[in-house]
């Protein structure tokens, strides 16, 4: 099989190792990739978000199957051109990536299949929306509709801060992301995140996983986008699993195929656990980054024969073959993220790091220049391994982390503590 990822941080150096780990793959491009990729696979300069570019290029390239990492292709529609030229995709449509790209339309799905989640109101208007923030009170949570690089929502401890938010938001800072706005119920609780692959009909768990928003340690300082991540998670228990299956992806699922809309990908499903019961947070329309670091790793050569099935449309034959492991990844980013930071230090010591079934260092921001490794992005490393314990995969990811030599980089020490805790 020829096979194309689209994207080019860790979480595609993640699935571009599990598709390898698979015979049934003669050969791989990533576009565009970056040094760490370029290791493993062929990195092509692509636009990917030129959905006709993209076509072209599989077309050209005989690909089988086309895996589309970050959601930006999707929302521009990707995943229907390259469907309508008969080549199969691991990424919904434009209109069922409305899941992710419209906050508004995943709470109208939710109330018409009965999903459990955050209750809500939608504004196009800052006066209606200020008073129903006094209406209400806080805590309260203020969301841009649109996809806004994960800045568009704002947990308002005050009403003050929730109309500063709306304020913000009808201003214009978020461009048509926040031409409306939802404000939704604060719900309290603990995050985890499970991810199913969809064939437009069928529907089959990959794993859950936790992960860890914030620059700091003890979930202190800016939000990132995720600094480290682990798999399972264990505050998803078998009973809670069942409930999200049956309450939230199977009736979401059903909506969107009588919708028209069938959902064909991987889904992540944002869920808040309380007293035993989840409700939903969010959507995305496909494998979080770094959650997908820590799933791939845990599903190795599976990965490729599931995404096929679901970009094929038989899911409904497949089962994952679990083992009895745990994975963690360990995100190493430049000082600075997420704010300003530089680029272009050298990083050393990645040839020595080990690279087995049980410990690899994926690649998000890297660049190769004159032979060397250099830093090219805010989060730049993954430090990812396996084990039969939680504790026994921390330790190898930590080592990892721990043999690099770069002075311009940081990570945090603390992945994996709420579920080493508990
Ligand atoms: P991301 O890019 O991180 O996926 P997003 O912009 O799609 O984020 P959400 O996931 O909807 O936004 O919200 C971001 C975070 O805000 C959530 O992970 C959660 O911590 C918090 N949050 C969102 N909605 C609620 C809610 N109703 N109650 C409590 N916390 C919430």
């Amino acid at each position: 099989m020829n096979i194309l990822i689209l994207g080019g941080g860790g979480r595609e150096h993640a699935l571009a190792w599990a598709v390898l780990q698979n015979p049934k793959c003669d050969r791989l491009i990533v576009a565009p990739g970056n040094a760490g990729i370029a290791q493993i696979a062929t990195c092509a300069a692509l636009d990917i978000e030129d959905c006709g570019a993209v076509a072209t290029f599989a077309e050209a390239n005989a690909v089988d199957l086309v895996i589309v990492g970050p959601e930006a292709p999707l929302a521009a529609g990707v995943a229907d051109r390259l469907r309508a030229a008969g080549i199969p995709v691991l990424g919904p449509s434009a209109a069922a990536a409305r899941l992710e790209s419209s906050k508004r339309f995943t709470k109208e799905v939710c109330d018409a299949c009965g999903a459990p989640t955050a209750s809500y109101a939608h504004f196009t208007d800052a006066d209606a929306a200020r008073a129903h923030v006094r209406a209400k009170g806080a805590p309260i949570v203020i969301k841009a509709d649109g996809l806004a690089a994960g800045k568009g929502v704002v947990v308002a401890t005050t009403s003050a801060e929730a109309e500063a938010a709306i304020d913000s938001m009808f201003s214009g800072d978020f461009g048509a992301a926040g031409a409306e706005v939802v404000i939704e119920e604060f719900m309290e609780g603990e995050e985890a995140s499970f991810f199913v692959l969809c064939d437009g009909t069928d529907v089959l768990p990959i794993g859950s996983a936790q992960d860890h928003k914030r620059a700091g340690e003890g979930d202190t300082g800016p939000n990132t986008g995720g600094m480290g991540a682990y798999s399972p998670a264990p505050v998803l228990t078998p009973d809670i699993t069942r409930q999200v299956i049956a309450e939230i992806v199977e009736p979401v699922v059903a909506e969107m195929a009588r919708r028209g809309t069938p959902y064909q990908g991987v889904l992540y499903v944002g869920l808040m656990i309380q007293e035993g019961r989840a409700r939903l947070v969010e959507f995305n329309a496909r494998f979080g980054d770094p959650e997908a670091q820590v799933l791939m790793m845990r599903l190795g050569a599976q990965a490729l024969d599931l995404m096929q099935a679901a970009a094929e449309g038989r899911l409904g034959a497949m089962r994952v073959n679990w083992a009895a492991d745990h994975a963690l990844t360990v995100v190493m980013a430049a000082r600075g993220y997420p704010g300003a930071y530089e680029k272009g230090g050298e990083i050393r010591g990645l040839e020595h790091l080990p690279e087995t079934a049980a410990e690899i260092c994926f690649h998000a921001g890297t660049l190769r220049r004159d032979g060397r490794f250099v830093a090219n992005g805010g989060r730049v490393l993954n430090f990812t391994a396996r084990g039969d314990t939680l504790a026994e995969a921390r330790a190898r990811a930590y080592a990892m982390a721990d043999a690099v030599d770069w002075p311009g980089g940081f990570y945090r020490r603390d992945i994996g503590w709420r579920a080493l805790s508990e």
